[in-house]
């Protein structure tokens, strides 16, 4: 999970457009009807909303930064059954994988991180041992609290993740620092080079940052 830089809603996503959506959907809800996104130049809402958040997204889950192409989804932070007025929110609203969707469901959400709101690396951390989220060492115990209802909320401890940091992750750590171990009895100009790729891989926009962050971090490379 990283903090997120919200891009604009598209043009068309309008205040009156959004009450118009809202009323339509507050109607149904009251006669038991099901969710629906409305059409917008034939084409469901969401498909717009998708669109749009993957570039100010990374093209990842906003909650557990898998790379997710046309299988993401919209979730809505505010369940849209609790909080019908919130359902055309743009600002409630981020492009999600289907495990971190469904884990959430119409949980609430009161406690939770919003990544486009506050920074989520100051709450949590992936530990390169067990390879779990957990909450950062050393924060307030409501930080904690809300770091904890996040992990649970959106299922970020499930056996998946742990594989996919391993794969995708792991192997440029382990190799890196065998490197480092080796510089150390014949010194290695290409380090520098290596720590360099390294940084790299943990930006922001890279698959799974936040493990890689704390990856870094545990073994004394970054400092925050
Ligand atoms: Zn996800």
């Amino acid at each position: 999970m990283i903090y997120l830089k919200r891009g604009s809603a598209p043009e068309f996503w309008t205040r009156e457009r959004v009450k118009t959506w809202t009323g339509r959907w507050l109607v149904k809800r009251e006669k038991g009807g099901d969710w629906s996104w409305p059409q917008v130049d034939k084409q469901p809402l969401n498909q717009h909303a998708r669109l749009n958040m993957a570039e100010w997204q990374y093209g990842k889950c906003a909650f557990c930064e898998t790379l997710i192409g046309s299988g993401a989804e919209v979730e809505h932070f505010r369940s849209k059954a609790h909080y019908p007025l919130a359902a055309f929110v743009w600002r409630n609203l981020f492009l999600a994988c289907h495990d971190c969707n469904h884990a959430k469901g119409e949980a609430d959400h009161a406690g939770c991180i919003k990544p486009d709101r506050e920074n989520p690396a100051d709450y949590l951390w992936v530990n390169p041992i067990s390879f779990k989220i957990e909450p950062k060492y050393g924060i307030s115990d409501k930080a904690r609290q809300r770091a904890i209802k996040t992990i649970k909320t959106y299922n970020l401890n499930r056996a998946e993740l742990k594989g996919l940091y391993k794969a995708t992750n792991m192997p440029h750590l382990v190799d890196f620092f065998v490197q480092v171990q080796h510089s150390k009895s014949s010194p290695c100009q290409t380090i520098e080079e290596e720590l360099a790729i390294l940084q790299a891989k943990a930006e922001l926009e890279q698959p799974f940052s936040l493990f890689t962050r704390s990856y870094l971090l545990y073994r004394g490379v970054i400092k925050r």
